[in-house]
């Protein structure tokens, strides 16, 4: 019954999108009740190349400066070679090919077009949140605990941040246990610029080949996200979502200093609705910085010399961020 629920269902949306197709001058359609446009015209107003990578699985959209690659059916994209999951697959029916345009706004254009610092005083202070601790020690692999490494973790990055110049307060700076809503709330008393939570990652399945780091954003009112655990409220609007365009290429900014300057496997930008970014009250991501479970990658993340790395990393990222949100604000 459920399958040929679907088959109908599946039905029902390629007449939508042929229908479309039919009607001269109609470019937007709806795919199970979100508005697509067809890629190629996404790709004429963006001044972009559209061509076939490979017949009917990869596109690519690209310019003098950016390149775009997207996977029929698939949520997986790339921009600049940086990994992005989409909120929406990416639909093909016959030679038309249709993006959601919630992913053209939410995903690609904070991307494309950066946001601008929205208050005039420039960025200064960043709150980082050590994930778990106390009576939660997060992922336990073997005798090492997730808590103890977000610690190390976040005072290393908290020392070379402050090297950098910026002011930085952590969320705890010892083995306590502090609840997941105090979090963006002390760095909402702290006045900080921007919240970043620092965490592990750990699988019982595959731990011998999966492995990566992935930076997660609070997922836009109305879409999945790619991680739903620890979700609750359902798919509504947070305060966190104030910041999407700002969130969206924070998370891509560490996303792309992580994977080019670190050998880590780039699992791409996700979304959440994590309790961390939810209530933010300022731009925020959650970086899961590599799998504590993976034999070799679980190695490094336990030595000082690779978190270093990692760390430099982000403090590239955000120095990044930085720097485009304020072009063309003065920071005296
Ligand atoms: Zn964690």
């Amino acid at each position: 019954m459920r399958f040929t629920a679907t088959l109908r269902l599946l039905r029902l949306l390629f007449s939508l999108i042929a229908s479309a197709d039919a009607a001269q001058g109609v470019d937007e359609v709806r795919i199970a009740g979100k508005e697509y446009e067809r890629i190629s015209d996404w790709a004429k107003s963006g001044g972009f190349t559209l061509r076939w990578l490979k017949r009917d699985e990869a596109i690519e959209l690209s310019n003098s400066a950016l390149s775009i690659v997207l996977q029929v059916h698939s949520p997986d994209a790339h921009i600049n070679g940086v990994g992005v999951r989409l909120l929406f697959p990416l639909v093909q029916k016959g030679d038309a090919v249709w993006i959601s345009r919630m992913d053209i706004n939410s995903t690609f254009e904070p991307v494309l077009s950066p946001p601008r610092l929205r208050r005039g005083a420039p960025l200064r202070s960043i709150c980082l949140d050590p994930g778990h601790g106390g009576k939660d020690p997060g992922f336990q692999v073997g005798s090492n605990q997730e808590k103890k490494f977000t610690l190390l973790f976040s005072q290393e990055l908290q020392a070379q941040l402050k090297r950098a110049g910026w002011k930085v307060t952590l969320t705890r700076s010892r083995d306590t246990f502090v609840e997941l809503p105090s979090r963006p709330d002390i760095a909402r008393r702290r006045k900080a610029d921007l919240f970043v939570s620092l965490h592990f990652n750990a699988t019982e399945a595959s731990a011998s080949t999966v492995k990566g780091a992935e930076v997660y954003c609070l997922t836009p009112p109305g879409a999945p996200s790619t991680n739903a655990g620890g979700e609750g409220g359902g798919a509504g609007w947070f305060a966190g979502n104030r910041y999407n365009d700002e969130n969206m290429f924070l998370a891509y900014q560490l996303q792309k200093t992580l994977a080019r300057e670190v050998s880590v496997e780039d699992r791409g930008v996700h979304r959440a609705r994590f309790a961390v970014l939810r209530d933010a009250a300022m731009p925020a991501v959650l970086i899961e910085a590599g799998f504590l479970s993976h034999p070799i990658e679980g190695r490094k993340i336990f030595s000082s010399g690779y978190r270093r790395q990692l760390a430099a990393a982000i403090v590239d990222g955000l120095d990044a961020y930085r720097r485009t949100v304020q072009r063309g604000v003065s920071s005296s």
